[in-house]
């Protein structure tokens, strides 16, 4: 006998949520992601605080600049107050003014897209596909046929008039997204390639980093992200002109002096403090432990729900390693929002991916493609608790 569906969404939530219970501990709340602090960065904090140097000089921040060269193997780092700032200066450091267009995925975290107006620019958005969660370089690839000409001085909005100038592309989730596809189009565009590589440390791609591609790339080390510095991000690139001149513009323009004060341009305070380079730097060192970690998480996920009719674990396409910062369910549109009330009122901190770039209200009139795929994610997706710690 066929029931009203109104009928049957309760039973349907509620079958899957008490999978997801068995899944995790009995304490309460479980968060989304939350960083583990040791004893051991409770000491190296201590021994930052105990040296006085615990500002925007020391040691530890370029320690945590070489040590994310190693992790990355890209040749410069800069450590910064936050990822939104590092992508800022990557974005001052590729020259990006007023009235650019900036090519950005509608499906992303707010900080991808800010930056681009802090410089007076404009974000123009792009569809995401649904494997890798990333811009769709073949939708790309159509759209700019569609819509751009290639002139001498570069890439331009036939719609607009305005030029494009940059392609941002965002590692959601911890995903890579398909780099040597992009690279290729914001080759043939003339595109400064920025990899917005917030959620991303550790994730790989044809046996390198993410990062490798892109003009310059920048992570995060926010509170809920892989590894955290309490707060903080970095600028990484493999062109040293552009990683001295980011560097400069993010310690206020300072000429370097022993002691007089020449500043050669409006400059920005974006530098890490030391006291946050001794904590990113000690939960660095366990990066590889919490890859590990986040992997068991998602296999022990996927076994808890790969019956359940509704719903699918998202997986990474098989060819390249992601971080898994975050698990994400696949649910009928339906069964979204009552699935995170039943949820939260476990205490069981799901979340929603962001809502898409194109529906706030300062990016509501900016330029942009269909976004079929980016709406259809966000109607689907649920982000599942996801801190290593959760792991069996
Ligand atoms: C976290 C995040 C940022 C910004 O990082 P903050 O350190 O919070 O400024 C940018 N982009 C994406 C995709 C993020 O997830």
């Amino acid at each position: 006998m066929c029931m009203p569906s109104e009928q049957v969404v309760p039973e349907r939530v509620g079958a899957i949520l008490s999978r997801l219970i068995a899944c995790l501990p009995a304490e309460r709340p479980v968060a989304l992601h939350e960083p583990e602090i040791t004893s051991g960065d409770r000491k190296a904090v201590d021994a930052c605080l105990a040296s006085g140097w615990i500002s925007s000089a020391g040691p530890q921040i370029a320690r945590l600049e070489e040590a994310l060269c190693e992790v990355t193997g890209l040749p410069h780092a800069l450590a910064t107050v936050n990822g939104t700032s590092a992508l800022h200066l990557a974005l001052l450091g590729g020259g990006i003014g007023p009235d650019d267009e900036v090519l950005a995925p509608a499906l992303t975290f707010v900080g991808t897209v800010n930056p681009i107006r802090f410089q007076g620019a404009w974000p123009h958005f792009v569809d995401c596909e649904d494997s890798t969660l990333g811009v769709d370089p073949d939708r790309l690839s159509t759209y700019l046929d569609q819509i751009a000409d290639l002139r001498p001085e570069g890439c331009f909005n036939r719609l607009t008039g305005r030029r494009i100038v940059a392609l941002i592309v965002v590692h959601v989730l911890g995903i890579p997204a398909r780099m040597p596809q992009l690279q290729a189009i914001a080759r043939r565009w003339k595109l400064l390639l920025i990899e917005d590589a917030a959620e991303a440390l550790g994730s790989r791609l044809d046996g390198r980093h993410v990062g490798h591609w892109g003009d310059l790339t920048i992570l995060s080390f926010n509170g809920n992200k892989i590894i955290s510095a309490g707060g903080g991000g970095a600028l990484l690139c493999q062109d040293e002109a552009l990683a001295q001149r980011a560097r400069h513009l993010g310690t206020t323009a300072k000429q370097p002096h022993a002691w007089a004060f020449e500043h050669d341009q409006v400059g920005y305070n974006y530098r890490m403090p030391n006291l946050n380079a001794a904590l990113g730097l000690s939960q660095l060192a366990r990066l590889s432990e919490y890859l590990d970690a986040k992997v068991r998480l998602h296999r022990h996920y996927n076994a808890a729900v790969a019956d359940l009719p509704d719903v699918r674990l998202h997986q990474p396409p098989a060819d390249r390693q992601s971080n898994h910062w975050l698990t994400l369910l696949r649910v009928p549109p339906e069964l979204r929002d009552p699935l995170l009330a039943a949820a939260h009122a476990e205490q069981l901190q799901l979340r929603p991916f962001w809502t898409p770039m194109h529906r706030l209200p300062m990016y509501r009139d900016c330029p942009r493609d269909a976004l079929p795929v980016t709406e259809a994610l966000f109607e689907s997706g649920l982000c599942l608790p996801s801190s290593p710690r959760l792991a069996p």
